[in-house]
């Protein structure tokens, strides 16, 4: 069985438990980061935990924690689970307190980690790409902060699947934003373009990396804000997250986007990316 990490302790799952009392359980008051491992490697750990500050900053939490004990909280998480490729989700929140939408004077934090199995996506099977479609984006205007609260981001994706598609792309005053759990790209006359930073989209860790990689590699890319008309008449579309990597998006509100297959300059990318993740795995420790 998993073993999870639960407020200073390394347990089975079926051994943690939490309060009902909660401020996870009774409001949704928390924040989370989801980092994958590979090799038994944390995949951009102080990015990841740059940007827990960041949403802990955002909800007026404290890190309970030090980035060195996060470091070593995590590291034995991983050595516990085995030696696969895995996906590490850890969790605050605002712990145990009467029930009070007023936040606590001094909170008590609640904080949970586990480890499960991950099989990253393969290049064979993305060639066909996948489906979305494009939904008004009617969460809020704080989605820059990796909340728990993920309602709307469940129920906005379940339309994707209701649908037969993957994921949906959400629109925000007639600009293209993000997924329901992906940031976006296009490709636009060769040039990749990704929305820029701000209070409508996750700042993915992801979205980083492939900038980064563009830049590195002398690819034309892009931070500019894509209208719904340009999402449409796109070459390419690509959706991507730590889990999903960079999915090749070819068929968009049941038209294909380009050629209907998943374009070169993804081809490029995935291959940069699997690159840099087989540079991680090698590394000496
Ligand atoms: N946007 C949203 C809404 C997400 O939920 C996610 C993944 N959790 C992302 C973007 C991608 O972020 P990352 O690349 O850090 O996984």
């Amino acid at each position: 069985m998993a073993i999870v990490y639960l407020n200073g302790q390394f347990v089975p799952e079926d051994q943690a438990h939490v309060s009902v009392l909660d401020r996870g359980f009774i409001f949704g008051d928390g924040v989370y980061e989801v980092i994958p491992v590979y090799g038994a490697r944390l995949f951009r750990l102080d990015e990841h935990i740059d940007r827990l500050d960041n949403s802990l900053n955002a909800i007026r939490l404290t890190n309970p924690l030090t980035r060195p004990q996060w470091k070593n909280l995590l590291t034995t998480l991983v050595e516990q689970n085995g030696t696969g490729d895995l996906a590490v989700y850890l969790q605050i929140t605002r712990g145990v307190a009467k029930r009070d939408h007023a936040l606590p004077s001094e909170p008590k934090h609640t904080v949970f980690a586990m480890a499960n199995p991950l099989s990253p996506p393969n290049k064979a099977e993305l060639l066909n790409g996948v489906a979305a479609i494009t939904h008004d984006d009617y969460r809020w205007k704080n989605c820059h902060i990796k909340s728990i609260s993920l309602l709307p981001n469940i129920l906005l994706r379940q339309q994707a699947i209701d649908a037969g598609a993957l994921e949906t792309i959400l629109i925000r005053d007639e600009e293209a934003t993000e997924g329901a759990a992906s940031n976006l790209f296009i490709v636009n006359n060769g040039t990749i373009i990704t929305p820029p930073k701000g209070q409508f989209l996750l700042p993915g860790i992801t979205r980083d990396l492939i900038l980064e990689l563009a830049q590195k590699n002398n690819l034309a890319h892009q931070e500019a804000s894509i209208s719904a008309t340009q999402l449409q008449q796109a070459q390419e579309v690509w959706l991507t997250s730590s889990m999903k990597e960079i999915l090749p998006v070819t068929r968009l509100d049941d038209a294909p986007v380009g050629d209907g297959k998943a374009g070169p300059v993804w081809s490029t990318m995935f291959d940069l990316y699997q690159d840099f993740k087989q540079q991680l795995r090698t590394q000496s420790a």
